[in-house]
């Protein structure tokens, strides 16, 4: 996949962009994935 902001190549499984520091999809996948756990109690 490409960086979104700077369109650097990343590996598939990157989490963020080394160059310019943005999370990848991947990343923000994550992120919502964290957040209806938090918000539904599980936690
Ligand atoms: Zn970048």
């Amino acid at each position: 996949m490409y960086c979104k902001h700077c369109g650097k190549e990343l590996a598939d499984e990157a989490l963020m962009c080394p160059d310019c520091g943005t999370p990848t999809g991947v990343a923000l996948f994550f992120l919502f994935i964290a957040g209806c756990i938090i918000a539904s109690g599980a936690l």
